[in-house]
């Protein structure tokens, strides 16, 4: 049966993009490893069976080569091998693995290698041995035929390509220049993973989630990848490549009337005022968006500064790096989020434990406390460079009050030496608290007592508070950011600090979603911060809604009984904002409801 040439995902981060693949191993030493759902056995078997074919089919051109090249002698050797991917006890055993364990075929392929090496090379004779060897090699050859492998060398025609991977991971979003690559495309990967963050950041058009999608990829074939859409369409037809231009087109019209508007105050039609700041990774993301178009910078994640890093970056280096950011901001606010390491997000040069529960574990605020030196070098770099701008401190996965107090003790420590040293410090660097656990949502009071302004990150406050793992595809359906539990949580947090006199933000990615972003006003949050590309929709959105709407919205979403109601909410405000355009330019820019959205 032909196979259909477009592939349906989940939208990651949106754009559309044309180009060659380069696919990728997230791991090259280790053997991917997943479940098989019971009714995707049988494709299961029919990739392993095709990988066979494959190799059999290149075993014989081989064979064909050979002898005529260097006689039928020589070519044998080619022949044996084919016959061993015939054997029948290999072929038999391998099936029953697949069906009983219900796990993917590389690793009953390689198992299958290692109990041929195992069985035969523990035989006496240099010449059984050297057997044992050639006898696993043409299931190695099925083996790297799986994953892609042997293909892996091709990034060297200069050409920009579509990473296509198992998973999309921080690893495999920075693996190539980030002026080589057009879009991502993964079989694995949640939407508000790490991963996904930096794949926004960086500009990527990404859609993960693509069943199969490497066992359908030969290295260089063209695809069109639609980030807003989440589709892969392969090997486009020049029909396909001409209506691609064409959307492409329109969109890029989009976008610059857009950018128009970027450059007025978020004000809705009665004159409410609120901000929308950026979220960044590098001081390099400064460079690709119009500062102009923002009120500051929400949340920048210094952890990724130390993860391009081959050592701990030394307080002089975080100085010089934090200054350049905090001078290029022009005296708009750049919130500094202290190091969130843990989970996926790790350093090459800092072995972490291994956890069973990566995100219940040791990670973000809790390292820092633990490894005061750590803090302390940020703290003082920070801190000697608020000198030169608008500088805020926040501090990521705070689960207690005393973890806050504990950090206001460093602080003032850090502050006084370096007053002590000479340095002149401001008396006044705001130091501002993530609301991403449940814990933090409950008790926002005190926390609000003890913190100058709070951020919610609705990735992390999510998963703790709906018990599913934000990069876990198998949970994806669960992850709901339009739960109630969470609309509840978000109205309190907005409630409170308005109540206490401070200023509460919204920093996690359900926000970058204009229509939720106008939600989340409507609550009271005075901010978002955002993945710099939905800074000019999301100031677009407020620019036509009166403050009424958005309380509406609001007052709707905080009504609703299940995600679903919330979603009718924003799907009914999003037709409002968008009946002046077509589906299909609403499509590729800003009104669609799959690929847009925070769901
Ligand atoms: C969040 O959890 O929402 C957040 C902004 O932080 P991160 O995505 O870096 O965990
Ligand atoms: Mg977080």
């Amino acid at each position: 049966m032909a196979q259909a040439r477009s592939i349906k995902g989940t939208a990651v981060a949106p754009g559309l993009a044309m180009g060659p693949v380069h696919v990728v191993r997230a791991h090259p030493e280790r053997v991917p490893t997943w479940s098989i759902r019971e009714d995707d056995v049988d494709a299961e078997l029919e990739r392993l069976n095709r990988a066979i074919a494959v190799v059999s089919e290149r075993l014989e051109e081989r064979k064909r080569r050979v002898a005529a090249q260097a006689g039928e002698k020589d070519a044998e050797i080619f022949a044996v091998h084919r016959m061993i991917l015939e054997d029948p006890i290999a072929r038999k055993n391998l099936r029953s693995q697949l069906r009983d364990e219900r796990i993917n075929a590389e690793v009953c392929v390689q198992a299958l290698v290692e109990r041929l090496v195992e069985t035969l090379g523990g035989l006496e004779g240099n010449n059984v041995r050297a057997y044992g060897a050639d006898v696993a090699d043409p299931w190695r050859a099925v083996l790297a035929e799986l994953m892609n492998r042997e293909t892996e060398d091709f990034v060297s025609s200069g050409e920009k390509v579509v990473l296509a991977a198992a998973e999309l991971t921080p690893h495999v979003v920075s693996l190539l220049d980030r002026d080589r690559v057009l879009a991502i495309v993964t079989e694995t990967g949640g939407r508000f993973s790490h991963g996904a963050v930096l794949a926004r950041s960086f500009g990527y058009a990404c859609v993960v989630e693509l069943p199969n999608l490497l066992s359908r990829l030969e290295q260089g074939l063209r695809v069109i990848v639609d980030g807003d859409a989440g589709t892969v369409q392969l090997a486009p037809t020049d029909a396909d490549v001409d209506a691609f231009l064409e959307r492409r087109e329109r969109r890029v019209a989009w976008i610059d009337e857009l950018k128009s508007d970027a450059l007025l105050p978020a004000t809705t039609t009665d004159g409410t005022h609120v901000e929308v700041q950026v979220n960044i990774e590098s001081l390099r993301d400064l460079d690709t968006f119009d500062l102009d178009h923002t009120d500051g910078v929400g949340l920048l994640r210094t952890e990724f500064l130390y993860m391009e890093r081959s050592q701990f970056p030394s307080e002089e280096e975080q100085y010089r790096l934090y200054r350049r950011a905090v001078e290029r901001m022009g005296g708009r606010t750049l919130t500094l989020r202290t190091l969130d390491i843990g989970g996926d997000k790790q350093l090459p040069y800092f072995k972490m434990p291994k956890e069973t529960n990566p995100a219940l574990g040791w990670r973000g605020l809790r390292v820092s406390l633990e490894w005061q030196d750590l803090l302390n070098v940020q703290l003082r770099a920070a801190l000697r460079a608020s000198a030169h701008g608008n500088l805020r401190i926040l501090l990521p996965m705070v689960t207690s009050l005393e973890e806050v107090q504990r950090v206001h003790q460093i602080f003032q420590r850090v502050r006084a030496q370096l007053v002590d040293q000479g340095y002149e410090i401001p008396s006044d660097v705001p130091v501002g608290v993530m609301i991403e656990v449940p814990s933090a949502v409950m008790i926002v009071d005190s926390i609000l007592e003890e913190a100058d302004f709070v951020s919610v990150g609705t990735n992390d406050l999510v998963q703790y508070l709906l018990a599913a793992d934000r990069d876990n595809a198998w949970v994806s359906r669960l992850y709901d950011p339009y739960h109630p539990a969470v609309m509840a949580s978000l109205a309190r947090i907005a409630e409170r600090t308005r109540a206490a006199g401070k200023t509460a933000s919204v920093c996690g990615e359900m926000a970058g979603d204009y229509a939720t972003a106008l939600m989340l006003f409507g609550m009271g949050f005075q901010t978002v911060s955002v993945s710099p590309h939905f800074v000019a929709e999301v100031k677009h959105a407020v620019r036509q809604v009166s403050t009424s709407d958005l309380e509406q919205l609001a007052a709707r979403a905080r009504a609703a009984r299940n995600g679903a109601e919330v979603r009718a909410a924003l799907e009914g405000l999003r037709a409002r904002l968008h009946d002046h355009q077509s589906e299909d330019d609403a499509s590729g820019v800003g009104g669609d409801t799959s690929g847009r959205s925070a769901q």
